[in-house]
C-alpha cells in the first residue's frame, strides 16, 4: 500500500536512549536508522559508551547506521554573496525535497550534492531498495534527510543547474530590492 504521506524520520534525539545522557556539541553519537513494514521510520540514538558496552542489539530491518559528531552550530552571516547563495540554495532544498514533481527529485539531488561540498548536509549512508536514496544530516538542526539518487549520466544535469541558478538569482533580487524598500523607509 502507498502511503501519500511521506512519514518523516525523526530527529536525533536529545540523550542516548539507553542511559539518558544528554548529546553536547562534540559528542559521538552511534544512530540506527530502521524503517518498519508500514514505511515508519525508527530511530535509535546512543552515546559512544554505551555502545562500546554493548548494551545495544541492532534490529534486523537496519536501514543504515552511522557514527556522528554532535555540530557545533555556526550560522553564517549572510555577508557576501556567495554566503547569501548558499543560504538559499539550503532554504530552496528544504522547499524542493518536500514536493512530489519528478524534477523537484532531480533539483533536490543536485542541490544535496552542492550542500554536502559546502558542509552544510553531511552524508550517512545509502540505501538502493526499489530506487537508490541517500540519507543527509542537516548540519543547523541535525535532521535526518531522504534524498533521491539519480545517475548524473540519465538526467539534464545542465539544465537543472541553469533553472536552480535563476531561481537562487531571483531570490537575490528580492532580497536586494526588499532591503532597498527597507532602508528607503528608514531615511
Ligand atoms: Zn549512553
Amino acid at each position: 500500500m502507498l502511503n501519500t504521506i511521506r512519514p518523516e524520520i525523526p530527529k536525533r534525539a536529545q540523550g542516548c536512549i539507553q542511559c539518558q545522557e544528554l548529546f553536547k556539541p562534540g559528542h559521538q553519537v552511534a544512530s540506527w536508522l530502521y524503517q518498519n513494514e508500514e514505511g515508519i521510520f525508527l530511530r535509535d540514538d546512543l552515546c559512544i559508551q554505551c555502545v562500546v558496552k554493548s548494551e545495544y542489539k541492532e534490529k534486523e530491518e537496519t536501514l543504515i547506521h552511522w557514527k556522528a559528531k554532535v555540530a557545533c552550530v555556526k550560522i553564517k552571516k549572510p555577508s557576501s554573496k556567495s554566503i547569501q547563495q548558499e543560504e538559499l540554495a539550503y532554504e530552496l532544498f528544504h522547499e524542493e525535497r518536500l514536493k512530489e514533481a519528478p524534477d523537484s527529485k532531480q533539483k533536490t539531488f543536485i542541490l544535496s550534492l552542492f550542500l554536502a561540498r559546502k558542509k552544510r548536509l553531511f552524508p550517512r549512508g545509502e540505501k538502493n531498495r526499489e530506487k537508490g536514496l541517500s540519507y543527509y544530516e542537516d548540519a543547523q538542526t541535525g535532521e535526518l534527510i531522504e534524498v533521491p539518487l539519480f545517475q548524473v549520466q540519465l538526467i539534464p544535469i545542465e539544465e537543472i543547474k541553469r533553472e536552480l541558478a535563476l531561481a537562487i538569482s531571483h531570490r537575490m533580487q528580492t532580497l536586494k530590492n526588499e532591503e532597498c524598500k527597507e532602508s528607503a523607509a528608514v531615511s
